[in-house]
């Protein structure tokens, strides 16, 4: 016999977790959180550096990889993405950057009443737990931990001296007043650990009996009787089971995994699902189309000091040295997430806001994962804020553990190639400066041979991916435009009682990393369900009181 529940919510990652959470804080809602991936055992989801070991781990991660994508050469991307509690924030490289004002002032443009900067705000402010205390931009109290990193190195104190040089200033916090400048990165840790959405969200409310945490569950289908959302389909231990739903399901299965639900369930573009025998239960054209994603190339340098990471992870020594401080001050370079420091600016002087992030990366190898080279080497990482080529996320077969084809898109528009092209042009230019010449033995890529436009394209083409930000696949906006999947209330137009909530809902992408904003939309959707429950309550109330 299937289970029962208020809520259904689908994926256990940045948005889920704080669903989860805040939905079963009122004691009358009971909550089913079902997620594919295991427990957040593994102890190097914790350690921050551990990054670099979980994000290509079978055992944690998806492992998609993009169809091959013609704008690079045809090669394929690798696709990390989180599969275990925490989502991809147990995975991720921890940089806490929530995106520019505008952004969200755009999506209200686009017609999302309730998501312009003022209405997001306090979101963000009620899920953070700002080191630094409370102020009007930053939250205190909250289940996020957001911490500064307390190091300074000669390498990023170099790259602040060469913004300076050319005018890029100096910031203290990349989510202030203004984006605009260089500095360090704040990260999502809480004493020197990972600050995943689960840590944040979900092991505080263990203990709530009206939570129940389902892991190792692949949601196959969601069941919908007429025109509403009546359940939901997953296998467990090889049996295929059934759990019912009396409000809403809810979607965080990620920019990835909710289209590729929605698709299985036959809701989606009626042609492609046809094509694959789907039975179409709504046709939808917008879900899995309109893919998001920061596409970035990365200049890499050998350092004339052994001051880098690489220096250090050479050394058995060395090693011992960074877990000792690890251990005892939860300190050192075991605390860095994907870039100790960054760079917001603008490629153009026109334009009203950055449009490039660097992230300032103290070792160097061949790809992001891979062995650390074996010389003193460092990375500024460069990628293009917001990209307007827009790529589909598509299933290839009815099969819920077949992965679905991914076309990224990249570098479709010319806005998007000159950007990129700039952004390197950047990197060089800020290499040159008196700051980092002394510390420059060499420009390992793209290298001193790239020195014209087409070269440097040539070279993004040939080396650039993805810097793991994939949305909009499930896009927010009116229901008079077809490529729209849900409303400003995050309900999925045409069927009732199915509601999307993650990275996938994102009109468009936010300048900068994505989680922050995933989480805020989860906090956001539980606010909007709340609201709603209290005005049906105080609705039936007048009812019964009314002669
Ligand atoms: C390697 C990497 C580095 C990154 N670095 C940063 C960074 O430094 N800073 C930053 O802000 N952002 C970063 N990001 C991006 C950020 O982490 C994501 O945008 C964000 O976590 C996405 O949240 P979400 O809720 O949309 O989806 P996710 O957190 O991905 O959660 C989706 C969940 O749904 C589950 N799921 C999917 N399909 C099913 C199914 N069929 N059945 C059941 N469960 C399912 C998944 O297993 C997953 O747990 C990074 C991402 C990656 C992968």
């Amino acid at each position: 016999m299937a289970e029962s529940y208020d809520y259904i919510v689908i994926g256990a990652g940045s948005a889920g977790c704080a669903l989860a959470n805040r939905l079963t804080e009122d004691p009358s809602n009971r909550v089913l959180l079902l997620e594919a991936g295991g427990r957040d055992w593994n102890p190097w989801i914790h350690v921050p550096v551990g990054y670099y070991k979980t994000i290509f781990n079978k055992k944690l991660n998806w492992g998609y990889e993009t169809e091959p994508e013609p704008a690079l050469d045809g090669r394929r991307i690798a696709w990390p993405r989180g599969r275990v509690l925490g989502g991809s924030s147990a995975i991720n490289g921890l940089v806490y950057i929530r995106g520019q004002r505008e952004d969200f002032q755009l999506w209200r443009q686009m017609g999302n009443q309730g998501w312009g900067w003022d209405d997001v705000l306090p979101f963000f402010k009620k899920a953070e737990d700002q080191e630094r205390g409370a102020d009007a931009l930053h939250g205190e109290g909250g289940p996020l931990g957001v911490s500064d990193l307390n190091q300074t190195h000669e390498i990023i104190e170099a790259y602040v001296n060469a913004c300076d040089e050319i005018g890029i200033p100096r910031t203290a916090d990349f989510n202030g007043e203004d984006q605009e400048g260089v500095g360090y990165f704040q990260l999502t840790t809480k004493n020197g650990f990972r600050c995943s959405s689960a840590v944040a969200y979900l092991h505080p409310i263990d203990h709530r009996p009206n939570l129940n945490v389902v892991t190792d569950a692949l949601v196959s289908r969601i069941v919908v009787e007429g025109k509403r959302a009546t359940g939901v389909m997953y296998w467990q231990d090889r049996q295929l089971k059934r759990a019912d739903v009396e409000a809403d399901v809810i979607l965080s299965a990620g920019a990835i995994g909710s289209p590729q639900i929605l698709q299985l369930s036959g809701i989606g573009p009626g042609d492609h699902l046809s094509e694959l025998d789907i039975k179409v239960v709504h046709d939808l054209k917008g879900v899995g189309a309109n893919l998001q994603d920061h596409f970035q190339a990365r200049s890499l340098y050998r350092c004339t000091k052994p001051i880098t990471l690489n220096d250090r992870v050479k050394s058995p020594w060395q090693k011992m040295l960074m877990g000792l401080e690890w251990v005892t001050k939860r300190s050192g370079p075991l605390t860095i997430g994907a870039g100790q420091g960054g760079i917001f600016a603008k490629t153009r002087p026109e334009l009203e806001t950055p449009d490039v992030q660097f992230h300032l990366i103290l070792f160097s190898a061949d790809k992001p994962g891979e062995p650390l080279h074996d010389f003193s080497g460092f990375t500024a990482s460069v990628c293009q804020l917001r990209p307007e080529s827009r790529g589909t996320v598509m299933i290839a077969s009815r099969d819920p553990k077949d992965h679905p084809k991914i076309h990224a898109n990249y570098l479709a528009t010319e806005t998007d190639r000159q950007c990129m092209v700039d952004g390197l042009k950047l990197a060089r230019r800020l290499a040159e400066t008196n700051a980092m010449r002394p510390l420059i033995a060499e420009e390992i890529e793209p290298g001193p041979d790239v020195d014209s436009d087409e070269a440097f394209l040539a070279y993004a083409r040939r080396r650039g991916g993805t810097i793991f930000h994939p949305t909009s696949t499930c896009m927010m906006g009116p229901e008079s435009n077809p490529q729209m999947v849900v409303d400003h209330r995050l309900r999925l137009h045409g069927l009732q009682g199915l509601r999307v909530a993650d990275a996938s809902i994102m009109p468009t992408v936010v300048s900068g990393n994505t989680n922050a904003a995933c989480i805020m939309i989860g906090e956001k959707l539980a606010d909007m369900i709340q609201e709603e429950r209290r005005a049906s309550a105080s609705a039936r109330l007048q009812k019964v009181l009314s002669p």
